[in-house]
């Protein structure tokens, strides 16, 4: 189902949750709802769902508006956080439930039950009941009972939020696999950076009730809008001072600018290491950490200290030490824009 979300915003009390979101959601693609916890993300799915009213705008499934329509007048399946099973039913009648309450013909309900226990892989188990199951499994069970009812979207609230940390990663490929083969649209919410770049095709990066950036998870890596995009996916040195830096001199910045820098995008060695030396700014090695498979290096360079990585094999650096240092490539903001500049 094609979905638009066109200026929502919606308020408690005094409170401005969600401040006039707009977005666009293709047929088939899983988004990740993606920021701090607070931020408004499900709020948004609240909204989506039909399960709170915004204060102002529209809301698009197919290019009709559904503001107007009661959660059930939908097409929306929901898994949350919390299993939500019925206890004292099976699995088959976990499965079943939305069915029987659509008044679906028995023998349809039995074929698309079975159907279901092998997509979610839990053949054996249709006679079980919630407890006699893994949290995993239980998980499972209600992603086969919200999809029964063959919805057009999916809302998923952190489904995976109370599952230990193994089982969910085998949980997140398993969604992966499951959204595919189904081809259903699909929101999940999470303020698991790693999950949302491992599972969806894109994230919306949700803070403070804005939607401060959607995109592909190698897009929004690659080219943060803002500061606190590029602060919150990977890992990133805020620069005060990026002039101080080769490459990134005030003439061509602005003396209000700020930098946003990851450890990758900075290259540290002796002069012989480069070739271009007039790239390089110099810069004076003030801790170094073992990370197990690297070092992880902070070098100050006028004023400004900066993260970096190291490989075991090179020769090991003293505190103190001056060193070159090449900054590649870093993410430039000040009040009116944000650009992105390379180091030649
Ligand atoms: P989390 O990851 O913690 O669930 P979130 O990003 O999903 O956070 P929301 O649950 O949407 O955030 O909440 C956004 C803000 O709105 C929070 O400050 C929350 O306290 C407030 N809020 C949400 N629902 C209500 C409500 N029914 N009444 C009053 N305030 C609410």
């Amino acid at each position: 189902m094609h979905i638009e979300v066109r200026n929502l915003d919606k308020h408690f009390g005094n409170f401005h949750a969600v401040k006039d979101v707009s977005f666009d959601i293709e047929k088939g693609q899983l988004i990740g709802l993606l920021g701090p916890s607070g931020g408004g993300k499900t709020s948004i799915l609240r909204m989506l769902a039909g399960l709170e009213q915004p204060d102002s705008g529209e809301i698009l499934f197919h290019g009709q508006r559904v503001n107007e329509l009661a959660p059930q007048e939908r097409g929306i399946g929901f898994v949350f956080q919390s299993y939500a099973l019925f206890k004292h039913m099976t699995v088959f009648d976990n499965i079943a439930f939305g069915l029987q309450v659509k008044k679906v013909a028995k023998s349809a309900i039995k074929e698309r039950v079975m159907e279901l226990v092998e997509l979610t892989g839990l053949k054996g188990f249709e006679g079980r009941y919630p407890h006699q199951l893994s949290g995993g499994q239980r998980q499972r069970v209600a992603f086969a009972r919200a999809l029964a009812p063959e919805p057009q979207l999916l809302l998923l609230d952190e489904p995976f939020a109370a599952i230990d940390a193994k089982i969910r990663q085998e949980l997140r490929s398993w969604l992966r696999e499951l959204i595919e083969r189904v081809g259903i649209t699909s929101i999940f919410v999470t303020h698991d950076q790693d999950e949302a770049i491992e599972v969806a095709d894109e994230i919306m990066i949700i803070s403070e009730g804005r939607l401060e950036q959607k995109g592909s998870p190698w897009d929004i890596y690659r080219e943060p809008r803002t500061p606190f995009v590029a602060s919150f996916i990977g890992q990133s040195t805020l620069v005060d001072n990026p002039s101080e830096l080769r490459g990134f001199e005030t003439e061509v910045l602005g003396s209000q600018a700020k930098a946003l820098i990851r450890p990758e995008y900075i290259e540290i060695g002796s002069e012989r290491d480069f070739t271009l030396l007039s790239a390089t700014s110099v810069g004076v090695v003030k801790h170094v950490h073992f990370r197990g498979s690297e070092w992880l290096v902070d070098v100050e360079v006028g004023g400004n200290v900066l993260t970096t990585f190291r490989s075991l094999e090179k020769e090991t650096l003293e505190i103190g030490q001056e060193i070159r240092v090449l900054v590649h490539r870093a993410y430039l903001y000040n009040e009116e824009r944000s650009w992105i500049v390379e180091n030649p």
